[in-house]
């Protein structure tokens, strides 16, 4: 019977441990000499379960079925039982001895410690979370006695302890001095690890408001809820936040513990996008989450040890969750998933080494005892580097898709350059066609008379400019009239193309610019060209046409043309039409004598 109850109380001990909130102690003498420094009592000790709680000093100490207690720190798990510690602690130095024995558990509720005298009579001290500190024998974060034990004498100690709390007894003696340097020790120790948890917690907060990423806040949240339980577990928080209602420690402690696994919880979902990449398990632990936050309200009402026991359970399966879904996103790849396993793998080294410390496993010391704590916080400032992980993470990526973007853009903008060279070179294409349409003779081809004006005026002005020679070629083919009327106007036509031809083959274009001036007439530009030079072009046109032979319908024939030509050196009061008008007197003295030739102003 006796063996299950200790099997309980180690589920109950282990459970507290996996939580990661439960501090202990272990390693026994009795004896004390003067070299005494700091002992663990966690062996040798006897122990009674004054089951109605309601037994004095008197009455227990005439109680013969005490038992012993030999395997670590004392736990005796939840009980509403008083229990009641004894043993003989015995001086054999050869002067009085002062000493301060210690709970390392300031959440009992009460705890009385009665010391022997060598007149048989019992000091009394009282403490516990329920006293204000100011009420207890040792203002301190812990329960602590100072007593004296006379020299070379034994004195019968013997501790009662009644709480509804966990019924862990961590229990050591340590001389003056050496308490001092221990509690000198242990104030810097815990001081560091709330402040470090509380700045990391309250850092991440507000990089939160900057970057609202939620994570940020859930591991900030989570932290604060960490570093205040600690707070609460070590004692200090009784000490300081509220001395004069020391029974809101427990309570507050279950409600920091329920907020660390809530936000823990949010903070894992989040960082290992558990929503999207496992759903499954993001419903069991968005579940485990919320049942926490709702147990809150609970642990103001309820027994303190059924929301103990319901809120160790839910941390620890909340615990076993989480690490199953990192493990699993470990597995995929996730690389922000591998610093929160190495995180479980501290705080699970660091639980292991003080359980396994207090159970007298391994050798108990500072280290041992405090490895939960390294542990815890070690892993939570991994947390932090998973956090940093996976923001850089998501920076690389959106930085990869912001790139993609821009090469689509910059693609698409090539193509559209491209797109629009294409069409403007089209359009410059069309444009050109339309122009020269607009400045070509359909029939012939060659240039209109409109075009011809512009480009007569611009010469004509260089020529000016420059001093230079220009000279004008006015053609009209001879009797046109009658060979339309005879051979039809399609035939007219064809003599009209045929004499473009020979136009276009007599001269050098550029700079020599032949045109259709209307009907049968032509005018043709001959650039620093003088009278000599055009009477040359002119005869040699004429010549040409005149031995061209038609044909149609079997029958050769021949058609003439008559040139007025008109050559200057322009001065300043020069005109186009000046020019033109001279060219057609001389056509018309062509014509005048006898047509087929070639007439100009000497
Ligand atoms: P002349 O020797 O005095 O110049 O006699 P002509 O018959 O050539 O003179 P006229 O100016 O009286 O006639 C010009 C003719 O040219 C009228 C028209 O039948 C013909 N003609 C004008 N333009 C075209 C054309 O585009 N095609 C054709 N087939 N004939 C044209
Ligand atoms: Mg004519
Ligand atoms: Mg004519």
């Amino acid at each position: 019977m006796k063996q299950a109850a200790r099997g309980t109380q180690y589920l109950v001990f282990l459970l507290a441990f996996f939580c990661g909130f439960n501090c202990v102690a272990s390693a026994p003498t009795l004896t004390i000499t003067s070299a005494f420094d700091r002992l663990q009592l966690d062996t040798g000790l006897e122990y009674y379960e004054d089951v109605k709680a309601e037994l004095t000093l008197q009455q227990v100490s005439q109680e013969k079925d005490w038992s012993t207690w030999n395997q670590g720190t004392v736990n005796f798990g939840f009980s509403s039982s008083a229990y009641w510690l004894r043993c003989t602690l015995a001086n054999g130095a050869k002067t009085d001895l002062p000493v301060m024995l210690e709970i390392a558990f300031p959440l009992l509720q009460r705890v009385d410690v009665y010391v022997g005298s060598e007149s048989g009579s019992f000091h009394h001290f009282q403490s516990g979370s329920l006293l204000p500190p100011n009420k207890r024998p040792l203002v301190h974060s812990l329960l602590v006695f100072p007593f004296e034990l006379p020299a070379s004498s034994s004195s019968e100690l013997f501790i009662r302890v009644h709480s509804n709390s966990l019924l862990q007894i961590p229990l050591a003696l340590s001389g003056a001095y050496a308490f001092a340097n221990y509690d000198h020790a242990r104030s810097l120790f815990f001081g560091g690890l709330y402040s470090l948890l509380a700045v990391i917690g309250l850092y991440h907060c507000l990089i939160f408001f900057s970057v609202r990423d939620k994570s940020f806040l859930f591991y900030g949240l989570f932290s604060l809820s960490l570093s205040f339980g600690f707070f609460l577990l070590n004692g200090s928080a009784g000490s300081y936040l509220w001395p004069s209602n020391p029974n809101s420690s427990v309570r507050t402690y279950l409600i920091a513990q329920l907020l660390a696994t809530f936000f823990g919880m949010l903070f894992i979902r989040s960082i290992l996008n558990l929503p999207q990449s496992l759903p499954g398990w993001d419903r069991a632990i968005i579940n485990l989450a919320w049942l926490s936050l709702l147990l809150i309200p609970a642990c103001l009402f309820v027994a303190v040890s059924v929301v103990t026991l319901i809120s160790l359970v839910l941390a620890n399966v909340a615990v076993i969750c989480a690490t199953i879904t990192i493990v699993k996103r470990t597995k995929e790849g996730y690389p922000p998933a591998r610093y929160l396993l190495i995180a479980i793998v501290f705080t699970a080294v660091g639980i292991v080494v003080t359980v396994s410390s207090s159970l007298t496993v391994i050798p108990t010391n500072n280290f041992t005892i405090h490895a939960v704590y390294v542990g815890l916080s070690l892993g939570t400032m991994l947390y932090a580097f998973a956090l940093a992980y996976r923001i850089n993470l998501e920076r690389e990526n959106r930085e990869k898709a912001q790139n993609e973007v821009i090469e689509l853009q910059q693609h698409a903008n090539e193509n559209l350059d491209q797109l629009v060279k294409e069409r403007t070179l089209e359009l410059e294409a069309s444009n050109e066609r339309l122009r020269e349409i607009s400045q070509t003779d359909g029939l012939t081809q060659l240039s209109n008379r409109g075009y011809f004006d512009i480009a007569f005026d611009k010469e004509l002005r260089r020529c000016i400019r420059n001093g230079r020679v220009m000279s004008v070629l006015l053609l009209d083919l001879d009797h046109f009239k009658q060979l339309n009327d005879r051979y039809g106007h399609q035939f007219g036509d064809q003599c009209l193309r045929a004499v473009a031809t020979i136009m276009i083959a007599k001269t050098r274009q550029p700079p020599d610019l032949v045109a259709r001036y209307g009907g049968e007439e032509f005018v043709i530009l001959l650039p620093e060209t003088d009278l000599n030079g055009a009477i040359h072009v002119a005869e040699n046109i004429r010549q040409s046409i005149a031995e061209y032979c038609f044909q149609h319908n079997d029958e050769e024939i021949r058609i003439t043309v008559s040139i007025g030509l008109c050559s200057a050196v322009p001065d300043r009061s020069a005109t186009t039409a000046a020019f033109l008008k001279t060219a057609d007197d001389c056509l018309y003295l062509a014509k005048q004598n006898g047509r087929n030739r070639v007439e100009c102003q000497r």
